[in-house]
């Protein structure tokens, strides 16, 4: 898994990301929308609200609800998947709806829901990771209100070595998978789990790398937001022509 250079299966460093493309706003009919493909992952992310949340008795007198679904793709892994969810994508939800319900500013939207659907078309481990980091700025394209764009990574273990973001043949071979997620301002943790066995000393450096790769990541959710609203000088020119009646 790791030889003794300390280069991977696919030739990454122990705390080298696979490589990362986002892109915010991808669909027209949603409020917010994000694509990303993360090594072999590849997630769309939409978000819908705030709206009147349905039915009324689910309703939250004080805040809004955040309703997240994961769902696979039957074509996103190699034996095809049975469709609809299952045990592992309602645990991902949960989890990644938690995550969530911790930065956006619920209370300003008493009795709404906000909903955020992930669709995994492709998937190499990690989906989770990918699945939470393309919806922070699905939410953020959406407009909603956040203490921040919260960022996720996972660090693990393979041939006894610390590793940062898992691929599949690691996450099969080896000894431990520890996805989590930060709000990067402040390094809460909003999001932690752990498969498999580490040392506390293993988990200490592992969780390093992690929240260090977090912050590369929440920099590359802020130019996908940049690239999407940024206006150029031709944009700007337009604008002030079209008010001064030319
Ligand atoms: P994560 O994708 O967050 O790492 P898991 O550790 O549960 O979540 O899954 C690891 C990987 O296993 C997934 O990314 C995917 O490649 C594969 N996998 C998950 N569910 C299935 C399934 N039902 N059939 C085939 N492969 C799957």
């Amino acid at each position: 898994m790791v030889n003794d250079k300390g280069i991977r299966v696919d030739g990454r460093r122990v705390d080298e990301l696979r490589p990362i493309k986002l892109e915010a706003g991808v669909l027209n009919r949603a409020d917010g929308s994000a694509y990303i493909e993360w090594g072999e992952n590849k997630v769309l992310a939409a978000v819908y609200g705030p709206r009147e949340a349905h039915p009324r008795h689910r309703q939250d007198p004080a805040r809004a609800l955040v309703q997240c679904r994961y769902n696979m793709a039957p074509f996103s892994v190699s034996d095809r998947k049975r469709p609809g969810p299952d045990r592992r994508s309602v645990e991902i939800s949960k989890v990644i709806s938690e995550a969530f319900s911790h930065v956006v500013l619920r209370e300003q939207f008493p009795r709404a829901t906000v909903d955020v659907f992930m669709e995994v078309l492709q998937a190499n481990a990690g989906t989770r990771c990918t699945a939470l980091t393309v919806a922070a700025v699905a939410l953020a394209d959406a407009g909603i209100p956040m203490r921040d764009i919260i960022s996720s990574c996972a660090f693990g273990k393979a041939d006894g070595q610390v590793i940062l973001d898992l691929n599949k043949e690691e996450d099969n071979e080896g000894e431990a998978d520890v996805p989590i997620a930060i709000v990067p301002r402040t390094n809460e943790v909003v999001l932690m789990q752990m498969d498999g066995h580490i040392t506390k000393e293993e988990f200490d450096s592992g969780l390093k790398m992690a929240v260090d790769a977090c912050h590369r990541i929440n920099e590359m959710q802020r130019d996908a937001l940049r690239r999407r609203y940024s206006v150029t000088t031709d944009t700007r020119e337009a604008v002030k022509a079209i008010s001064e009646g030319v």
